[in-house]
């Protein structure tokens, strides 16, 4: 608050004269640049690289046109199909592998 508001101008638009600062850069705006996002006041950069990380989140998770009940029973189905494959395998397995023979 060194800076009083009246002798600022605005970052983008140095002819004008500052109308607000914005509170997450610091920085001093013209009524045109600082925006009211929520409730506060927020400068157009501060608002799209707010809004750009919840997005980017949000795309992250798949959301499934299916119920939860019905995805728990084809993840229980994928454990039980894992399981049967590595019984195969188990079972594949000569039963001479097992005597000692194949280490010595
Ligand atoms: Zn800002
Ligand atoms: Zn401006």
């Amino acid at each position: 608050m060194s800076t009083p508001l009246a002798k600022t101008t605005c970052l983008v638009h140095p002819s004008r004269p500052a109308a607000a600062r914005c509170p997450s850069c610091g920085a001093f705006y013209c009524a045109e640049c600082i925006t009211e996002h929520e409730g506060r006041l927020t400068c157009a950069r501060c608002l799209a690289a707010g809004q750009k990380a919840p997005d980017a989140a949000e795309k992250k998770r798949i959301r499934l046109p299916i119920s939860p009940l019905l995805q728990f029973a084809i993840g229980l189905f994928l454990v039980w199909l894992i399981y049967l494959a590595f019984a195969r395998i188990l079972l594949s397995i000569p039963a001479d592998f097992h005597d000692g023979t194949v280490w010595k």
